[in-house]
């Protein structure tokens, strides 16, 4: 039983207050057929809405089954209109995009019924009304009246207790009209079936009992049903249970939904995509451009290290000086009017000694080689390189088969014109007061070239500031080039030292700037082919010393017979090219005629250390090797005895010079006896010195062994064989992969220095630095603004992809008012258009990453074609690709998620008129 008590409704538009029921009252039976008549706007609607559950009546009741509605809520009201009421609009009211099936399962779904059982019993409902065969078609596909017929099982499928139709024949013909009346009065058998109508005839002719309404009150009622309120029960709040959609559900009908509209579907999920199309586009290139920038970087850090020499000067100090006259030119800064000191030579002295600097490799290398040190997780794939001095001494041969020294000092070739006396004499002695001991590399023939890395002898710093003119680079351990300066010129001293000038032609030159004389120096030229053609004689420093046969080995250094046979086992070097520095190189900074490779060091290393000297020494670290004599005994007999040993084996000149120096000493009070010393032979001499050897005590020998015998030490023997500690080396280079690493190197040498006291704290020459200071900054440039397009391109698609979602929600209040009609809550109402926002972010991203990957294919082509190179390759990566796809989702779900929520608060009944 349906009791309507006192129901009142307004409608309020701006001013206007509209009462479309005014007090109603009305009971129904469990079991009629009320037609409902009345002119346009008398408020029939309202009526049938508000038994409906569809709108809310401002005040009185509505009491089915002696439940009263006052209190319910929207829950309430939902389970109601699901469960309670069917619905036939005059507009049918179907889901265009849904089959007639599909229609009318959809209130099954919305009561959570299995899939199985909805079917049957939509297939059942359609039966019942005539449209068995038509179950797939589209509504759009039927005529008028079979649509009626398709909301009408709609309505009755959920078997409902009351039947509400609002004019269902209104859009009808006669005839179709006649068939849909004869539906309802079917169906009016067994339950209550209230329908608004204008026309009369049907009226009389199907319904049980007619009601007629007029502005908003009841003025004819053919059937009243009157209802004792003594004898019902009082009215009582009950809820209803509630409507459930499972999410499986929402996911489904959103899923059919969207594959109904295929077209549309896709362009929306296009639309969408265009945002992450641009972001994956960006992603990609900057992903190829950082790709491309860190290749550059390890390229370029892998072949330029920080170095750090065990002795170096910073010539830049010295450079930047305008010279003049061997003095630093300078602006006058007094009048000229007495005399004032000029102190600029010594200033270019002290400048030379102060950047000239020593750096302890040995405490350095500890460092680094120190597991635990952090610096070593910052070091590139070609980490730390370590060079070595090595001795040795290279030979060349003239034209005239002289033999050459190239490490003489040019200057002092000849014994007889390196006197201090005379104008060369004092230019040379202030030549050594400028160069600190040790000295610039300058003086020295031969030096080695910073090596390469992966196996290349010479590395990038050089060969990327200097052209090969001639031949090729060095390949192995007996190859060296020729390094020319800016001009193709040599020191003529340094060609003479390499054997190219012939000695004759050189001693003129020494001989006139002996004497003073004009001479004008003749400019020597030789092609490339012919400097290639010299070949050079080393002989390791170990080389040098011979055995004995009392096992004790001697040196034949300076030994011209010696030297000849020596050089018949010296190693051969060869000049295998000419460089010359590149305008404008910042790294060209061989100061050696001739550059080696660190090939030959090793080679040199390896050698001295096998060496049968250096092998002698080192079974023995405690005799020197060169006389047999112990290092440092501890024991007074001991030094006795090495002391009689040495004067025994001492020859006649040594023993007489050493005699005559003991006699000065012994008779400095008796100058006779002092002159008859002077007077005698060296034979003389050393008879004399025996003779007093021989009845001397030990005292006199301890005397000996104390002040006359150097017994060396065992540290400068090994190093005078040539000896290489692995711990002290010349240079270290250390190798990064990154700016980054190389930055954080350079800080922890900061650290390191702050760390040890002043003599250890080292300085080094940043290669990097000096070849690339801009482009650090170009990169961060690049990379900042790649970062900025894609923020900007992530803002511009969210909101994109937000305003594409609203407005598909908003396109289809329609559906959601149905769906509300027939018992969809508001929250199913969200969670179908969740459902559907979030498929259409998946497709949109999904489209998007592939839309991107296929477009990135002719982009890449075109690079290569515009570079000439595959070094930037665009390609997104996986983890962004699932990112982008995500984040698509989010925000399709954040784009729809509030005009979802406005569109299930939407009133109900606007939202059902809404087309
Ligand atoms: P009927 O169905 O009998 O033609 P209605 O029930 O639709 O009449 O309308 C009753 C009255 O209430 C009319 O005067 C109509 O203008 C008014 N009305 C109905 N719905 C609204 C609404 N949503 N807002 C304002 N006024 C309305
Ligand atoms: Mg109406």
């Amino acid at each position: 039983m349906l009791q309507i008590k006192k129901i009142s409704k307004q409608y309020i538009t701006g001013d206007l207050v509209q009462t479309a029921l005014n007090k109603v009252n009305l009971n129904f039976r469990d079991n009629e057929f009320v037609a409902i008549l009345g002119p346009s706007g008398s408020g029939k609607t309202t009526l049938l809405n508000i038994i409906g559950g569809l709108d809310h009546y401002d005040s009185g009741d509505l009491i089915i089954n002696n439940i009263s509605t006052q209190k319910y809520k929207d829950r309430d009201w939902d389970s109601y209109r699901n469960h309670t009421i069917g619905f036939v609009f005059q507009s049918y009211n179907l889901i265009p995009h849904q089959t007639i099936l599909s229609n009318v399962e959809l209130a099954l779904t919305i009561s959570g019924i299995s899939k199985r059982e909805r079917k049957d019993r939509a297939k059942e409902a359609l039966e019942k009304v005539g449209l068995g065969t038509q179950l797939h078609k589209k509504p759009s596909q039927l005529s008028g009246g079979q649509m009626q017929r398709v909301a009408i099982a709609r309505a009755l499928v959920n078997n409902p207790d009351i039947l509400l139709a609002d004019e269902p024949t209104g859009a009808l013909d006669t005839e179709t009209s006649i068939q849909v009346m004869d539906l309802l009065k079917e169906v009016a058998k067994d339950r209550l079936v209230i329908m608004v109508t204008h026309n009369p005839e049907l009226a009389e002719e199907y319904a049980t009992r007619i009601v007629k309404l007029k502005d908003g009150n009841i003025v004819g009622d053919t059937k009243p049903f009157h209802v004792n309120p003594e004898s019902t029960p009082k009215a009582v709040h009950k809820n209803m249970g509630k409507t459930s959609m499972k999410i499986k559900t929402s996911l489904s009908l959103s899923f059919n939904n969207l594959r109904a509209k295929k077209g549309r579907t896709f362009l929306t999920a296009f639309a969408g995509s265009i945002g992450i199309i641009g972001i994956a586009l960006i992603l990609s290139f900057s992903n190829g451009v950082n790709e491309y920038i860190e290749n550059i970087q390890r390229d370029t850090m892998a072949s330029y290290p920080i170095t750090i020499e065990a002795q170096s000067i910073d010539l830049s100090s010295i450079m930047g000086e305008e010279m003049m006259g061997g003095r630093i030119k300078k602006e006058v800064s007094h009048d000229l009017d007495s005399v004032y000191s000029n102190s600029s030579s010594l200033e270019m002295v002290n400048r030379l000694t102060s950047s000239f600097t020593e750096n302890n490799l040995t405490e350095f290398k500890k460092y680094l080689d120190d597991e635990n040190n952090k610096i070593r997780e910052q070091l590139g794939k070609n980490g730390v390189k370590y060079s070595y001095d090595v001795a040795f001494d290279v030979y060349a041969k003239n034209a005239d088969d002289t033999i050459i020294d190239t490490n003489t000092n040019a200057f002092s070739l000849k014994p007889e014109t390196s006197s201090t006396s005379g104008a060369l004499g004092q230019f040379q002695d202030s030549m050594r007061s400028m160069v600190p001991a040790g000295g610039m590399g300058s003086s020295q023939t031969f030096g080695e070239m910073l090596p390469g890395t992966e196996g290349d002898l010479v590395s990038s710093v050089v060969k990327d500031s200097y052209d090969l003119l001639y031949g090729a680079w060095p390949q192995n351990y007996d190859e060296v080039v020729l390094v020319l300066d800016q001009n193709n010129e040599i020191p003529t001293t340094a060609l003479y030292a390499l054997g190219l000038i012939p000695t004759e032609q050189y001693d003129a030159i020494m001989k006139s700037m002996e004497t003073g004389e004009e001479f004008e120096v003749e400019t020597f030229h030789y092609s490339y082919d012919e400097i290639c053609q010299q070949e050079f004689y080393l002989i390791p420093a170990c080389d040098y010393y011979v055995k004995n046969e009392d096992g004790t080995f001697h040196s034949v250094k300076g030994d011209k017979l010696k030297l000849e046979t020596l050089l018949k086992d010296a190693i051969t070097l060869h000049v295998t090219g000419v460089i010359r520095p590149m305008e404008e190189a910042k790294n060209a900074n061989i100061t050696s005629a001739i550059g080696y490779t660190n090939a030959l060091t090793d080679y040199i290393i390896d050698y001295a250390n096998n060496s049968e000297v250096v092998a002698a020494q080192l079974a023995n670290k405690e005799v020197n090797v060169l006389n047999g004599m112990e290092f440092a005994p501890e024991e007074d007999a001991a030094r006795v005895a090495d002391a009689r040993n040495y004067i025994e084996k001492l020859g006649v000149s040594d023993k007489a010079k050493l005699w005559s120096e003991l006699a000065a000493k012994m008779y400095a009070n008796n100058p006779e006896q002092l002159q008859g010393i002077a007077s005698l032979g060296e034979v003389q001499l050393a008879a004399m010195a025996d003779e007093y050897f021989s009845s001397a005590d030990d005292e006199v020998f301890l005397m000996l062994y104390d002040n006359y015998i150097s017994v060396g030490s065992y540290d400068s023997n090994m190093s005078a064989f040539g000896f290489v500690s692995l711990d002290a080396p010349s240079s270290i280079s250390i190798y990064a992969d990154t700016f980054e690493a190389k930055e954080a190197i350079g800080d922890f040498i900061t650290e390191y220095n702050s760390s040890v006291e002043e003599a250890y704290q080292i300085t080094y020459t940043d290669f990097v630095a000096i070849m690339t200071s801009s482009i650090t900054t170009i990169i961060n440039v690049i990379s900042y603004v790649l970062i900025a397009f894609v923020a900007v391109s992530l803002i511009v698609s969210s909101i994109m992809i937000g305003i594409i979602t609203y407005i598909s929600v908003l396109e289809r209040t329609k559906e959601i008012g149905i769906l509300r009609a027939i018992g969809a809550s508001k929250h199913n109402i969200s969670q179908v258009f969740n459902a559907e926002t979030g498929i259409v972010g998946l497709l949109s991203g999904t489209l998007g990453v592939g839309i991107s990957c296929l477009i990135l294919i002719p982009c890449n082509a075109l690079l290569r074609s515009l570079l000439g190179s595959a070094e930037v390759n665009a390609t997104l990566p996986a983890i962004s690709a699932v990112i982008l796809i995500a984040l698509s989702v989010i925000l399709t779900l954040i784009g729809g998620f509030i005009p979802a929520k406005k569109a299930a608060r939407k009133d109900l009944v606007s939202a059902l008129r809404s087309e």
